[in-house]
């Protein structure tokens, strides 16, 4: 068997890679011997990130749009808000998946297009075994291979959707705006439902049907639900053509990802906690840790992040989790409430995991108070009856539903 020597392997070489690769080159970590192993090389538009933060950073020339100004809708009101000084962004995954293949070029990285079987940390080293049989002895390793939690969660939620990259025959958007979210679709018994609408240019969108509950719909149901949505916006379904479809599954969940399951592995993405329970939302946690990471390595320390959520955040979502699946406060009211009753920066920068605690007392004073007490004294008591009995193993998060090659997309493609 051969063996190849590294300072860094990645293991998993998507989102999370994608970024640590693009910031090591920019902050010009040189000198490395790096491995990326994954038995796919990711290219193209697989996934559209939409997330919020400053403008004027690396990914700026990226993004295919920015929005200072989205909205968010109820069945009351429909509600404009400023995220200034903040942006929300869309960006697709090709660029940032070219912007990696470049950094591996200027790394001289060495790409293993084989799955990782094995990740084993000696104390000294971490050995990858690939199912080509190959062998990479690393110093550390950054390991995102999508896995299921370490143990099943008090509350077991998914975020799915499905999307269609609509192009219309006239202007029917308003590139001016994102919609946020859209709580006028029809809710689910159990679970939340929201549409959302992000604007290219007037006759270009992703316009997309999410739901957060415990279980993922039929391809029919994705398709009923985003043309219900179509029409709920007004739009025409002779005047427009589906372009591109777009569907995932990501977890909402309290159970633990373990970020740092041994000495010198490293777990980032979803896969390390960098999925925010109460939303889904993954993308800046993901490019927060990637930026600490190669800051680490350019000062020559251990490639070690910070935890992506600090614990008290962990703990809110896990409460907010269990009062939505309880149905003791309904996800529309709740979402509306916070960003009622606080500016949107800062329920955005709360999301993030980056408020103060004087913030999220304010965050945490905006919800409903008597349900979500109840979800409090539950969840601790749950805690308390975890404790005393064996751990329940996670269930394993299920891929996305997808149509069939030839699946005619209702009505709108004529
Ligand atoms: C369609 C979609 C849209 C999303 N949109 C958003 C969004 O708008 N905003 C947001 O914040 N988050 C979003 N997310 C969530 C999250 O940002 C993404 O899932 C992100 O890609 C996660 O990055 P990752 O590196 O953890 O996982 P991935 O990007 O899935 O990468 C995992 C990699 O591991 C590789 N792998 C698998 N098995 C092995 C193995 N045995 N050995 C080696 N490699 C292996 C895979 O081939 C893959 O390349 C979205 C997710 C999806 C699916």
């Amino acid at each position: 068997m051969t063996r190849l020597d590294v300072d860094l392997v990645l293991v998993g070489g998507g989102g999370a890679a994608s970024l640590v690769l693009a910031a090591l080159d920019r902050h010009g970590v040189g000198g490395l011997r790096i491995a990326v192993v994954d038995p796919v090389r990711r290219r193209g538009q697989d996934r559209t990130w939409a997330f919020w933060g400053h403008p004027d950073t690396d990914l700026d020339p990226l993004l295919s749009a920015s929005w200072h100004q989205v909205e968010v809708v109820t069945p009351a009101r429909r509600r404009v808000l400023d995220l200034t000084p903040l942006r929300y962004a869309m960006l697709r995954s090709g660029p940032v998946y070219d912007r990696a293949a470049e950094a591996e070029r200027r790394l001289d990285a060495i790409r293993i297009a084989a799955p990782a079987d094995v990740v084993r940390d000696d104390g000294t080293g971490v050995v990858v075994r690939t199912g080509d049989g190959r062998a990479i002895r690393a110093g550390w390793a950054l390991d995102s291979r999508p896995r299921p939690p370490a143990r099943a969660g008090r509350t077991t939620w998914l975020q799915h959707f499905r999307g269609w990259w609509l192009e219309a025959d006239r202007p029917v958007f308003d590139p001016r705006r994102a919609v946020l979210m859209d709580f006028r679709t029809p809710q689910p018994a159990r679970g939340v439902s929201f549409g959302y609408v992000l604007p290219v240019s007037d006759r270009y969108a992703l316009v997309e049907y999410t739901e957060f509950s415990p279980d993922l719909l039929t391809d029919a149901g994705y398709d009923a639900a985003l043309a219900d949505y179509r029409d709920l916006l007004g739009l025409d379904p002779g005047g427009l053509r589906v372009r591109e479809v777009e569907n995932g599954v990501i977890p909402m969940t309290d159970a633990p990802f373990p970020a740092r399951p041994s000495p010198r592995v490293v777990r980032l993405g979803t896969a390390g906690g960098a999925t925010r329970p109460s939303t889904g939302f993954t993308f800046s946690a993901m490019y927060r840790q990637a930026d600490q990471v190669a800051r680490a390595l350019a000062a020559g320390r251990p490639p070690v992040p910070a935890p992506a959520y600090p614990a008290r955040h962990r703990w809110m979502d896990a409460v907010a989790l269990r009062a939505l699946d309880s149905g003791g406060v309904g996800g529309p009211d709740f979402f509306d409430r916070l960003f009622d009753r606080n500016p949107a920066e800062r329920v955005l920068r709360f999301l993030d995991g980056v408020t103060t605690p004087a913030e999220e007392i304010a965050i945490m004073n905006s919800t409903r108070l008597r349900p979500m007490i109840a979800a409090t004294a539950g969840d601790a008591a749950q805690r308390l009856r975890d404790r005393l009995r064996p751990a329940r193993p996670a269930p394993a998060i299920p891929a996305a539903v997808v149509g069939g090659p030839q699946r005619p997309v209702p009505d709108s493609e004529n």
